[in-house]
């Protein structure tokens, strides 16, 4: 496939302007399907990250002053160019990633939703008028945009994971430094090139790119800097936490979104090929590799064995290959490491007395290509129930009642996503509210949407993106009591 708009493939990363590392030194970005480089781009660190910093800082002063209609045109005018040019972005992200074509191209598409979500939730009140409690007093409640933000975003949505921050960001009013994974840095580039060509001024969105060796030291300038008053942050629980520590020294607002393990319960009543259609999507979407992504199943006794041959069938099915090929359903994980993760815990699952049912070991076509691969007779004590798996890895579990289900579903320290299915509408009330979790599946996994709050309860995380809760994550609460009215 080819990419048309050679433009949208960078070679520099962008700090008001586009520019190199001060050194001149670069890094490489590399196809995992292929292993071969598929560019270059600065290798960055403390220095350039103190400079993007500055420039947002003034920046900020004039993109405040904007009025919300100013902000919100170059919101849409930037979404339109995105999805003119959604195939290019998506054979970027595609090489970078490794995810299917089709899977990109409905990435980038649903990642210009955000912008025009928040171009018209911008427009909603900013504040409100309370009763005051002197005679002589008003009192107001005013919205303000918060400031300098930092966004350190993964590799699993490269495209996603920067728009659902930036878009609140830009229409409350804030500038952001973006620092996007070193795996994948061109998707994100390519997306802010076309924001400055829908008119976005320079400065108010920089990207400091830099590879793994360096992302620490951009990482301490983000946490630490007083001009960086927020720290959005989407990646692992460990990362995060370790993030958090650092940005608490200097009091930064911070929102994250960390890691899940996501519970799948298909009861007896439930619509077994609904319920089968949703797995296979949640489950091997991305290669597995999403944090919503179905981590555990557990099914039903008097439906197991009917649902596990179905299930099966369909899991050999899939199509593993270079997601750049039309008819392939899933690509290849991230890097070598991911495959050799996958290997880890199928071993210690087996171990502990799993069944492996279907896979099981690397593809043929490359070492980070994964076979979809199916355990059985799954257990709380194994690795990949404990923790996100990251792979096309199924775990499963037979369970006999609602009670015994829903305590095995909320055994995690994570809290992002759960699924269930059935049938019985007092069953399905109780199930919802019992579990415990930022985001109920009921009935299907197909909750993506801008305008509903995505996140986390538990060591998940903090704070929500989408929603009008997204918007209030990049603003301040100004409370104004005035006197002397009489
Ligand atoms: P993964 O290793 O699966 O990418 P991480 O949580 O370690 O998960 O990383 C998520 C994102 O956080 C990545 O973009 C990575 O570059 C970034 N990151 C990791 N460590 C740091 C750090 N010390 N400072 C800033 N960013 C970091």
């Amino acid at each position: 496939m080819i990419i048309k708009n050679k433009d949208l493939l960078c070679s520099k990363a962008i700090i008001g302007d586009w520019c190199n590392a001060f050194d001149k030194s670069t890094f490489n970005i590399m196809n995992p399907a292929t292993n071969e480089s598929i560019g270059t781009l600065p290798n960055m660190g403390e220095h350039e990250t103190i400079k993007a910093i500055e420039i947002a800082n003034e920046a900020f002063q004039m993109w405040k002053n904007q009025t919300v209609d100013f902000r919100s045109n170059i919101l849409r005018s930037w979404a339109e160019l995105i999805r003119e040019n959604k195939d290019d972005l998506a054979v970027i992200m595609t090489m970078e990633q490794g995810k299917t074509i089709k899977e990109s191209i409905g990435e980038i598409v649903y990642s210009a939703s955000f912008l025009d979500w928040y171009a018209e939730e911008a427009q909603r009140p900013i504040g409100r008028m309370m009763p005051a409690h002197q005679t002589d007093q008003k009192i107001l409640i005013t919205h303000e945009p918060l400031g300098v933000g930092a966004t350190i975003t993964p590799w699993n949505f490269p495209a996603l994971m920067v728009m659902r921050e930036v878009a609140p960001a830009l229409a409350a009013g804030c500038t952001v430094v973006i620092k996007p994974s070193e795996l994948t840095p061109l998707t994100p580039l390519a997306l802010v090139k076309l924001a400055i060509d829908a008119g976005l001024p320079l400065g108010v969105l920089s990207v400091i790119t830099g590879d793994k060796k360096n992302t620490p030291k951009i990482g301490d300038v983000l946490t630490s800097h007083l001009k960086i008053n927020k720290i959005s942050f989407t990646g692992s629980t460990a990362t995060g936490i370790m993030l958090a520590k650092k940005a608490m020294e200097s009091v930064k607002k911070m929102s994250l979104e960390l890691g899940g393990n996501a519970p799948f319960i298909v009861f007896d009543d439930a619509d077994i090929d609904a319920a089968l259609t949703g797995l296979i999507s949640s489950k091997y979407r991305n290669s597995g590799q999403a944090c919503v992504a179905t981590n555990r199943v557990f099914i039903q006794k008097g439906i197991y064995n009917d649902f596990i041959v179905k299930f099966i069938k369909k899991v050999e099915l899939l199509k593993v290959g270079n997601g750049l090929d039309a008819d392939v359903d899933m690509g290849p994980l991230i890097s070598i490491e991911a495959s050799e993760n996958m290997e880890n815990y199928i071993k210690d699952s087996l171990l502990k007395g799993g069944e492996l049912l279907t896979g099981g070991k690397r593809h043929k076509l490359g070492k980070s290509f994964f076979e979809p691969t199916v355990i059985a007779n799954a257990s709380d004590e194994m690795m990949p129930c404990q923790c996100e798996i990251f792979g096309p890895l199924t775990m499963i579990q037979k369970f006999d009642s609602e009670e015994e289900v829903i305590k095995l579903a909320n055994n995690s320290i994570h809290g992002l996503a759960a699924y269930f299915y059935s049938n019985d509408r007092k069953r399905s009330w109780r199930v919802s509210e019992a579990l415990k979790a930022g985001i109920i599946g009921e009935n299907t996994v197909s909750f993506s949407t801008p305008r509903a709050p995505f996140g986390g309860y538990k060591q998940s995380g903090i704070g929500r993106n989408g929603g009008s809760e997204g918007l209030v994550e990049w603003q301040e609460v100004k409370y104004r009591c005035i006197g002397d009215l009489n």
